[in-house]
């Protein structure tokens, strides 16, 4: 967004009356090109890529509340290409070099900060685990170097010196292009840059049911009646399984709380994300200064937006074990999102049994990463009903072949 320092100061003084409107409040039309069900993320970059690259021009965005306050305002916004498997390697790398460029292709500062990742490895299992990791990722050429305890302290100075812990750090992992970005701004610009091009985003408006005559789709029933169209896409992150009941078949995902919380604002003390994997546990500074602190998810499934304090105990534990001059930061507060976890840790990007919809769900705790290569990939799927070529590894049929792909570097606690 360019605005003046004298545009910024009229705004200020004028009670903002002069802003432009970043989006529009479009009344939905009884039939679309294509209906994408949620506006998280996923959703607006999906529709972006549509009108952007498929030239699709009557496009609509639903969102049975507002857009972008699902799990993409609820992540703790960790940006990685570390994966183990090749095809999951190859999406989020290519992930990566999209997210580099995003605020320019977007016009608007999605504060993306590549300051690497460091994983602290505790256990010889973990430490085979990396090592694998590091021939693998070296192959496709993403940049991921394994450090000795005495380098990991040299760039982070925060981490205790030898001590004996009951876990002490055997080694590292350094996956420089790693980094962060900020979560509304990315729902944000996403919708500005989509209704740009005339995609209607409409907030409040749930969709109830999807409807097909025979097997294919011809619209979905809402909130606000019935809308027509021979293309549905669904990105609804942990509602998935309702809405697929709706149109008749079942996705192999279930949903379990997974909860984040921050502390009171420190100086600037860590230019890195800190993962500590065998807790499930990881946290940066953000701009605020800020510690956002993420653990696994809850062992349960449930739609509760509310996680168990076990969680938080058991992150804030492992933390203090290795990081111990932290004990005295104070929490501000915490939150939780319902994530959608595939049997696979893998999520689904793929055509559904019904011909017409289309699935991006499955993204557990590690979707916000893949919302631009998402949106690329979920467009391309769409448009020409066949699946992107970065993203064949995530079709639905993988479980009924009995190929699933078990991503033991995702984010989940579950592996
Ligand atoms: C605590 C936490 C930490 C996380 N940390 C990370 C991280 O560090 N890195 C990372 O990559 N990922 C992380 N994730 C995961 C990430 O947030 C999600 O995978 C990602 O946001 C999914 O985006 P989405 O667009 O699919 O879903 P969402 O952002 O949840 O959007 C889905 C939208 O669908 C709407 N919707 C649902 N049902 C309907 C309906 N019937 N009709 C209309 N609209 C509907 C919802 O209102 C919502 O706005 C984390 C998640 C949580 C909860």
């Amino acid at each position: 967004m360019r605005y003046s320092i004298l545009s910024l100061a009229r705004n200020a003084l004028s009670g903002h009356a002069h802003w432009p409107r970043a989006w529009r409040d479009p009344p939905l039309q009884p039939a679309y090109d294509a209906v994408i069900v949620g506006a998280g993320g996923h959703g607006l970059a999906t529709a972006y890529h549509l009108a952007r690259d498929h030239g699709l021009s009557r496009i609509a965005v639903l969102d049975k509340g507002w857009l972008g306050g699902g799990n993409t305002a609820r992540n703790t916004v960790t940006i990685r290409a570390n994966y183990l498997r090749e095809p999951s390697m190859r999406f989020y790398a290519a992930g990566i070099r999209l997210w580099e460029e995003l605020s320019r292709t977007l016009n608007y500062n999605v504060m993306f900060s590549q300051r690497g990742q460091i994983d602290l490895i505790q256990t010889w299992a973990k430490l085979r685990d990396v090592k694998r990791r590091q021939a693998a990722l070296r192959l496709i050429g993403v940049p991921f170097e394994i450090l000795t305890p005495a380098q990991a302290r040299e760039r982070l100075p925060l981490l205790a010196p030898e001590a004996p812990v009951r876990l002490p750090v055997l080694a590292a992992s350094w996956h420089p292009t790693a980094g962060v970005a900020r979560h509304d701004a990315v729902a944000w610009g996403y919708a500005r840059a989509a209704d740009a091009m005339g995609v209607d985003i409409v907030q409040n408006c749930e969709v109830r049911s999807i409807r097909r005559e025979g097997d294919r789709v011809i619209g979905v029933e809402t909130a606000r009646g019935f809308v027509a169209t021979p293309r549905v896409a669904m990105c609804v992150s942990a509602h998935a399984g309702d809405l697929a009941a709706t149109a008749g078949f079942r996705l192999p995902i279930e949903t379990v709380p997974l909860q984040a919380f921050v502390s009171e604002p420190l100086k600037p003390m860590l230019d890195v994300i800190v993962n500590i994997p065998q807790f499930a546990t990881y946290f940066s500074q953000s701009d605020k200064g800020e510690l956002v602190i993420g653990g696994g998810a809850d062992a349960y499934p449930s739609y509760a937006a509310r996680g168990s304090f076990a969680v938080i105990e058991e992150a804030v534990a492992a933390m203090l074990s290795l990081f111990p001059a932290l004990k005295r930061v104070r929490m501000l507060r915490q939150w939780a999102g319902s994530i959608d976890l595939c049997h696979d840790i893998t999520p689904i990007l793929s055509p559904a049994p019904v011909a017409g919809l289309s699935l991006s769900v499955g993204w557990g705790s590690g979707g916000f990463k893949a919302i631009p290569i998402g949106g690329v990939a979920l467009a391309h799927l769409v448009a020409t009903g066949a699946p992107h070529p970065l993203a064949e590894h995530l079709l639905l049929s993988r479980f009924a072949k009995g190929r699933p792909l078990f991503e033991t570097a995702g984010a989940s606690n579950r592996l």
